[in-house]
């Protein structure tokens, strides 16, 4: 999902000035490190060098240099100088060594990523759950679990705003936010409330999540809340029921209330949740495969099994993009009510 700076919008955040603050009071802080560092262990010479990169950094700040790439003179991604303050390149122009070292980075955080998934067969009670989960690149900024509880189970389906790495630490943070609040047992407006609130205030601006929350039980009744995320289908023998957001994304305001609405699903439904990876493709005359599209395409495979609905869903949509590169990252969700 695109990043917006709605939430910069409605909280003004940092300007310039502190963001150039920040950096020196940050790197100023490190020097003082390294310097202590040196003092007591004076055969590292790594230490050493580390302070000259350091001083390159403050001479950068005073220039006003700080932050550009010095290959392609563009700014170098803001989320990456938080975490390295020293860095001299973007992404595009970074040496063999850090390329490769970027690579191995990137295959360890997709496998964690891959780690955090619930298990592929998932079943509990008369609730069958089938999903694909295909990131973009190597890690997704598309957030999912599926939680048990005593009599009923949580499901979470979103898309983190961005790309890539940064959007992929936001979905672990998301994924480890909402692990921790589900052990507390709470409703389910007070579970996403809280999550917004701590979500809120640990993103900067136009760092933002939609999602839908919900609790499935036993005999079919679901509950559920959808944080701007796209409609969430109830799928029946009698047609298809679309489920608009109940609410604005999660992050966007820290005090929002977010409405939970209720649903029965008889033996046989199920509900079919997605990101954007889905509706938002195209076709090679620019066609976008929308909302209407997947309505369709569910309602045609509704008596198939979650897992022929799946392979029906992602067979349709690799032969209306052609087979075209796939930009954003895709999750499908059926889960199926039975007997
Ligand atoms: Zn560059």
């Amino acid at each position: 999902m695109e990043s917006h700076a709605t939430k910069q919008q409605a909280e003004p955040r940092a300007d310039m000035n502190t963001t150039q603050s920040y950096f020196q009071t940050e790197l100023e802080r490190r020097r003082a490190s390294l310097q202590a560092a040196t003092l007591a262990n004076v055969t590292d010479h790594s230490l050493q060098q580390l302070i000259n990169s350091v001083d390159e950094a403050l001479a950068r700040l005073n220039t006003g240099t700080f932050g550009i790439c010095e290959v392609c003179h563009d700014t170098i991604e803001a989320d990456r100088l938080l975490c390295n303050p020293l860095l001299r390149f973007c992404l595009d122009h970074l040496s063999n060594d850090e390329q490769r070292a970027l690579e191995r980075d990137l295959t360890l955080a997709a496998g964690i990523q891959r780690g955090l998934l619930p298990r592929p067969d998932w079943s509990v009670g008369n609730w069958h759950a089938r999903y694909h989960y295909e990131p973009a690149s190597q890690v997704s900024g598309d957030y999912f679990d599926l939680i048990d509880g005593d009599d009923s189970f949580l499901f979470l389906l979103g898309d983190v705003s961005g790309k890539g790495v940064a959007a992929s630490m936001l979905m672990s943070h998301l994924h480890a936010t909402f692990r921790t609040l589900a052990s507390q047992n709470m409703a389910l407006q007070q579970l996403i409330g809280n999550a917004n609130r701590l979500f809120c205030e640990s993103t900067t601006a136009g760092q933002y999540v939609t999602l839908v929350v919900g609790r499935a039980w036993h005999d079919g009744k679901v509950e559920y809340a959808s944080a701007g995320h796209l409609p969430l289908l109830h799928v029946s023998p009698k047609g298809i029921y679309s489920k608009t957001a109940t609410g604005v994304p999660l992050g966007m305001f820290c005090s929002t209330e977010f409405p939970v609405c209720h649903l029965q699903l008889e033996p046989g439904d199920s509900l079919f949740l997605y990101t954007d990876g889905l509706t938002e493709v195209f076709d090679d005359h620019g066609a976008e495969y929308g909302l209407a599209r997947v309505e369709s395409l569910v309602a045609m495979h509704a008596a198939k099994s979650p897992d022929q609905m799946l392979a029906e869903c992602l067979r349709e949509v690799r032969n209306f993009t052609a087979g075209a590169k796939r930009t954003d990252d895709l999750t499908l969700l059926v889960m199926r009510h039975t007997d």
